[in-house]
C-alpha cells in the first residue's frame, strides 16, 4: 500500500517537473513554474523518506541523520540564495551544479562499496564473485560523469569570480584525450573482469576529477555560459544513473530532464554564437585576448553631456535600451525603469533589446528587469530588436560591450567573429554608458565606440540614469 502511494507521489512529482520546466520558458510564469517543480521535489523527498520500504518491508529509518542532512543543506542553500548578488548568480549556479555532480559520484562510491561487500560475502559462502555488469557500468558512468561535473564546475565557479585564471599548456588536448581513453579502458576492464579491484575504481575517480579540471581550465572566459550549461547536463545524466541504480523513477525523470534541458541549452547557446560545441571546447575563445581585435588606433570617440542626452531621448520617437553586465553591476534596473516611465510620459516609445548572453548568465537581463517591474512585452529578443534598429532614433547602451561589438560581423580575426550581436549601429544615433574605455568580458576593443553616430556617456550606470531622469524632468 505504502509503495503504491509512493509511486503515485513520484508520478505527481514527475508531472510537476515537466510542467514547471515548460513554465520557465515564459517570464510571467517562471516564478510559479520554479515553485511548482520545487514542490514536486519536496513531495518526492518526503514520500521517499516515509513511504519507501525495502524487500523485507522495512522503512528507511535513520531519520535523525536524514533530517539533520536536510536541515544543514536547506539552511546553507537558503542563506546562499538570499545573500547572492544578481551578478554572482552564475557562480552560485555553478557551485550548486558541482554539488549535484559530487552527490551523484558519492552515490556511485557507496553503491560500489555495497557491491564489493556483497561479492566478498558471496565468496565467503562459496558462491564466487557476483558482480552484475549492467549495475557496474551504471555505477562507473555515475562516478565519471558526476566527478567531471563536480571538479569542472568548481573551476568554472573560480573562474567566474576571478579566483582562477585560464590555464593551458602545449598539447593539453592530447593529454585530455589520453585521460579520457584511460578512464574508459579502466572502466571496461573493471566492469568485465569481475575481480576485486577497488583501487582501480578509486583511480578512475581520481582521473575523472583531474579530467574535469583539465577540461575547464583552458576554456576562455566568454565561453563559460556554454560550459556551465554543458556541465549542468552532465550532472543531470549522473543523477539519472543514480535513478537507474535505485530503480527510482522520479530521480530518473529529474535527471533525464536536467540532462536534456542542459544539452538543448548548450546547443542553443552555440547556435547563438554561430559556433560548434567542439570549437567552444577546444577553441579557447576569449582567453587572454585583452586588447585583441582591431587593436591599435581606433580613432577618436566623442562624448555627450547629460543634458544633451536627455534632450535627444526626450524628442525621439523610439528609444531602444540595450542592457548589459554593467547595468547588473551598478544595480541600475530600478533607475532604468524610472527613466523608461519618464520618457513614455513624454510620448516616447521605449523598448529593451535583450541579447541571449548579455550579463553573466542566460536570462540575466530578463530576471534583472523583471525585478524592477519592466513589462515583459517590452523585452525584445535579438532577432526582433535587430529588425527594429533601422527605425529607432536613439539606442541607449547601459553597461553592454561584447554583445554590441560589430567586430563579430566585420573582423574575421576577432575572437568573437561569427557570434550574432545586436545591430545597434543601424539606429540613427547611439549613446553608450560605461565608466571608461576598458573592454568587456571577452577582453577585446569595441570599434562601435569610435563610430560617427556613437557618443559616450561616462559614469556608473545607476548614477547616470538618476541624473538623466532629473534632466528629463526639468525639460
Ligand atoms: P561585457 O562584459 O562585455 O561589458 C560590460 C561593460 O559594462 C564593461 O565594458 C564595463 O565597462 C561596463 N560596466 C561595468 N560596470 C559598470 C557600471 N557600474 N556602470 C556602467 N558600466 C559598467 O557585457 P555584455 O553584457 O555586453 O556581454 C556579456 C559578456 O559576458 C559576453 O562576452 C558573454 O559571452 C559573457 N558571459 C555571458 C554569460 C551569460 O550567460 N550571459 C555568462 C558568462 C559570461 P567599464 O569598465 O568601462 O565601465
Amino acid at each position: 500500500m505504502a509503495m503504491n502511494i509512493l509511486t503515485l507521489c513520484y508520478l505527481v512529482a514527475s508531472v510537476t517537473f515537466i510542467v514547471g520546466l515548460k513554465m520557465l520558458s515564459n517570464p510571467a510564469k517562471a516564478r510559479a513554474g520554479n515553485l511548482l517543480a520545487a514542490s514536486g521535489m519536496a513531495l518526492a523527498i518526503i514520500a521517499t523518506i516515509f513511504l519507501y520500504q525495502n524487500e523485507q518491508g522495512q522503512y528507511l529509518g535513520n531519520y535523525t541523520w536524514i533530517f539533520a542532512g536536510i536541515a544543514i543543506g536547506a539552511l546553507g542553500g537558503t542563506l546562499a540564495a538570499r545573500r547572492v548578488k544578481m551578478t554572482a548568480m552564475p557562480e552560485m549556479v555553478s557551485m550548486f551544479n558541482g554539488m549535484g555532480g559530487l552527490c551523484a559520484a558519492l552515490i556511485s562510491i557507496v553503491e560500489f562499496d555495497h557491491l564489493q561487500s556483497a561479492a566478498v560475502m558471496a565468496t565467503e559462502i562459496g558462491l564466487g564473485y557476483f558482480l552484475p555488469v549492467g549495475t557496474y557500468v551504471i555505477i562507473l558512468l555515475g562516478l565519471i560523469i558526476g566527478s567531471v561535473s563536480f571538479s569542472g564546475s568548481m573551476i568554472a565557479w573560480g573562474k567566474l569570480n576571478g579566483k582562477f585564471k585560464d590555464f593551458s599548456f602545449k598539447g593539453q588536448q592530447i593529454v585530455n584525450l589520453i585521460f579520457l581513453a584511460l578512464m574508459i579502458a579502466l572502466s571496461v576492464y573493471l566492469a568485465f573482469s569481475r575481480l576485486d579491484h577497488a583501487f582501480l575504481f578509486y583511480i578512475i575517480f581520481l582521473l575523472a576529477l583531474l579530467y574535469g579540471l583539465l577540461f575547464v581550465f583552458p576554456i576562455g572566459g566568454a565561453d563559460m555560459p556554454v560550459v556551465i550549461s554543458l556541465l549542468n547536463s552532465f550532472t543531470g545524466v549522473a543523477a539519472a544513473c543514480a535513478g537507474f541504480l535505485y530503480d527510482n523513477k522520479v530521480m530518473l525523470t529529474g535527471g533525464i530532464l536536467v540532462g536534456a534541458a542542459g544539452t538543448l541549452l548548450t546547443i542553443l547557446m552555440c547556435r547563438a554564437m554561430n559556433r560548434s560545441l567542439a570549437n567552444v571546447l577546444i577553441g579557447s575563445f576569449g582567453a587572454g585576448k585583452a586588447g585583441a581585435s582591431g587593436g591599435g588606433e581606433q580613432g577618436q570617440y566623442k562624448e555627450i553631456t547629460l543634458s544633451d542626452a536627455a534632450v535627444v531621448m526626450s524628442y525621439a520617437n523610439r528609444v531602444m535600451i540595450v542592457p548589459g553586465y554593467g547595468l547588473a553591476v551598478a544595480q541600475a534596473q530600478h533607475a532604468c525603469h524610472e527613466l523608461e516611465k519618464l520618457l513614455e510620459a513624454k510620448g516616447v516609445e521605449v523598448v529593451y533589446a535583450i541579447h541571449p548572453v548579455a550579463g553573466r548568465m542566460p536570462g540575466h537581463m530578463n530576471v534583472l528587469l523583471a525585478e524592477s517591474d519592466v513589462a515583459y512585452d517590452k523585452l525584445l529578443e535579438m532577432e526582433q530588436a535587430n529588425e527594429m534598429f533601422p527605425t529607432t532614433d536613439v539606442v541607449l547602451i547601459l553597461g553592454a560591450n561584447d554583445v554590441v561589438n560589430p567586430a563579430a560581423k566585420t573582423d574575421p580575426a576577432s575572437p568573437i567573429y561569427g557570434m550574432p550581436v545586436l545591430d545597434v549601429e543601424a539606429a540613427k544615433s547611439v549613446i553608450v554608458n560605461k565608466r571608461s574605455m576598458k573592454p568587456g568580458y571577452a577582453g577585446i576593443e569595441n570599434e562601435l565606440f569610435f563610430y560617427q553616430k556613437t557618443s559616450m556617456l561616462f559614469g556608473d550606470a545607476k548614477k547616470i540614469l538618476q541624473e538623466l531622469s532629473a534632466e528629463i524632468k526639468s525639460l
